[in-house]
Parts: C-alpha cells; structure tokens; sequence
C-alpha cells in the first residue's frame, strides 16, 4: 500500500476529547482521519445546555456545541467519517483499524471513545433526560436550586453528586438499594456529615412521573415490596459508567473497564508523554479512560495532550 494511503494519526470517538484530538493533530500538519461513529458527538448530544463549557457567555446547547467543534474540526482539514468503528490491530505496522468493513491504517492511533452513563431503564426515564433526569450534577446542580432532589446509588461518584448538590439544592435525597453503601468511607462520612442529604436504604426507583417535566418518582421498598411515590424536581442517576473500550485487543484495561493512561518519563526523569498506554504509538483521551473528571472541558483538555504526545512520538521517529 502506497504511504500516501497512511494516516499519521487515527481518532477513534467524536466527543470533546476526540474533536480536540484532531483539532491539535492537523494543526501541527499530521495526516488525520476521524472514525466518527453513526452516532457521532458523544454524550453531549443527549444534553440540553452547558453552562460550564467556557466561551460561551449564555452557555450553549450541547448538539450546537458539537456541531461546532465539528465545524471547526472539518474546516482545518480533518476528514470526518460517520461510521462505526468494529476492530483494531495494534500487533500490526501500521496500525490496522476496521470501520463500516474497510480497513484503514495509521502510524498512531488516539483513542477517545468515551464512556456512556449507565441508566436504571425504568419507565418515564428516556422522556424525562434533560427535563429533571440527569447524571451529572456537576453539570446541572445549578438548574435546582433552593430544590429537592434524589441522587440514585452507592458509590463514590453517589456520594460525590450528592455534595455537589447539597451546596445549591434544597434537599437532597439518596435512594441505594442496599443498606450500605459501597464508596470509601472518607467519602460516606461527608455524606453522613450533611445536614440536607438524607438516605433511603433498601429502596429502588422503579418509575418517573411527570408530563413535560419530572413531578415524582415511585420508590419500592426491597424488604418489604412497598411502593410509595414521592414528589421531586430532580433525579440524578449516579450508579456507574460504562467506558467504550471492549473492541481494543491488546491495550491494558482496569478492572472497571477504563483504559490505563499511562505518563512516560524521559532520561532525565521529565515528562515525555502523558496519554500514553501499553501499546507504543496509541495514545487515550477523555472519558474512556477518566473516572474522576468526565467534563467536556477535562476531555478536550486530554485530547490536546494526546495529540501533543501523538505528534511528538512522530516526530521522534514513531517505530
Ligand atoms: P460504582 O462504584 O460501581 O457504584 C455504583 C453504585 O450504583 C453502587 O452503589 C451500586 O449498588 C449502584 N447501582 C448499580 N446498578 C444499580 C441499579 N441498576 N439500580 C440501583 N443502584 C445501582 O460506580 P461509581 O460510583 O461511578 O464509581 C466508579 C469508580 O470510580 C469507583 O472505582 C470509584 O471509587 C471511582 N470514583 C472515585 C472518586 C473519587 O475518588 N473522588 C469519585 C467518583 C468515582 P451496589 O452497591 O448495591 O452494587
């Protein structure tokens, strides 16, 4: 295959990582293709409006603000494809990447396949997201202010929206369905601590009522199979994520399923690389591989460094 048939740089995912991801790459010249997906634009098109995306003084729809890293991504030179990424071949160089059926390679690949919220798949939940259903309090807290609200599960990132909220809402209530909870104690303790949050153990939440916005949910009772409702603005679902990473053989994979980042020091102990994995010339970005930030802005940020390393690596003579 002729090199003209090459890419410098493949980004798998289409979120804020990915698009900044290409945006970096073509400006610092490198031969970049995106494997968009059919549903490109990651999470930020379910969502209503970002408010904490900066340069936006009235905040921004989250598919409007996608369009536009589109945009702008195209506009610089980067080819855009809206199919699905199936397979990767990191043993081979090139790396091999199989998409729609068709095989395409690369020198260095940049992974931003980002990660989905998982949802509790109840009743009255996919019509009520972004109408008082959400998972992100860092993102929405601030629509439910002086309001009461639930958080649904019992980890640290529970227990985490939980506090997020407690600064701007009314009340807070979490509904786990166990009688502890799984996040680290530090963590539980701050909960505990709260003089708004209070807990509903053994209960799930079995169905969310309201016509153009949430109302009230129905809560069961695990124990005893009482079902009771109660009256709500919001609900925020917070019992994990799930990153976009079962297609890559070969790259390391935490026991949750996130992609190990790892940095890269140089001889003299300074830091070469930052998105770096196990796989040399693959570099990750954004939520694939993020647990803890999982922000629009945090991802962008990770795809710049990507690409920085992604180009760096190239120039230095890739493999
Ligand atoms: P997680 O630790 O997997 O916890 C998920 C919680 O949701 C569990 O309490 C689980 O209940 C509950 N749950 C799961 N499916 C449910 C369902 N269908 N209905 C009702 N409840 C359900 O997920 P996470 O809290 O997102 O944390 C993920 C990882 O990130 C963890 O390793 C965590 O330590 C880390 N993290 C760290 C920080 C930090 O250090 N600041 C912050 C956020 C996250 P059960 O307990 O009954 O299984």
């Amino acid at each position: 295959m002729k090199d003209s048939n090459i890419y410098d740089v493949i980004i798998l995912g289409s979120g804020p990582a990915g698009f900044t991801a290409a945006i970096y790459a073509v400006r610092a010249g490198r031969k970049t293709l995106m494997i968009a997906g059919t549903r490109w634009g990651g999470q930020l098109m379910l969502t209503t409006k970002v408010e904490n995306f900066p340069g936006f003084a009235e905040g921004v729809q989250g598919p409007e603000l996608m369009v536009n890293m589109r945009n702008q991504t195209e506009r610089l030179g980067v080819e855009v494809l809206n199919i699905d990424f199936t397979r990767a071949d990191f043993t081979k160089r090139p790396f091999e990447v199989e998409a729609d059926g068709k095989k395409y390679l690369a020198k260095s690949v940049i992974v931003a396949t980002g990660a989905d919220s998982i949802w509790l798949n109840v009743p009255g939940e996919l019509q009520l997201r972004g109408k008082g259903v959400s998972t992100c309090a860092t993102c929405d807290a601030f629509f439910f202010k002086d309001k009461n609200v639930i958080v649904v599960g019992g980890g640290d990132s529970a227990m985490e929206e939980a506090m997020v909220l407690a600064q701007v809402a009314k009340s807070v209530t979490i509904i786990h369905r166990r009688d502890k909870f799984r996040a680290s104690k530090a963590m539980q303790e701050r909960v505990f601590g709260s003089p708004k949050i209070k807990i509903i153990w053994n209960t799930e939440l079995i169905r969310y009522q309201g016509a153009e916005k949430l109302e009230s949910v129905k809560l069961k009772d695990n124990k005893t199979a009482k079902e009771i409702e109660k009256q709500t603005d919001g609900v925020f679902v917070s019992i994990g994520h799930k990153p976009n990473s079962n297609k890559f053989k070969g790259l390391e994979i935490d026991e949750k399923g996130y992609i190990v980042r790892r940095e890269i020091l140089d001889e003299k102990g300074l830091l070469k690389y930052r998105s770096a994995t196990n796989i040399d010339g693959v570099f990750v970005a954004g939520d694939v591989h993020d647990y803890r930030y999982r922000q629009a802005v945090t991802a962008a940020a990770f795809g710049c460094m990507a690409a920085l390393d992604a180009d760096k690596w190239l120039g230095e003579g890739g493999l």
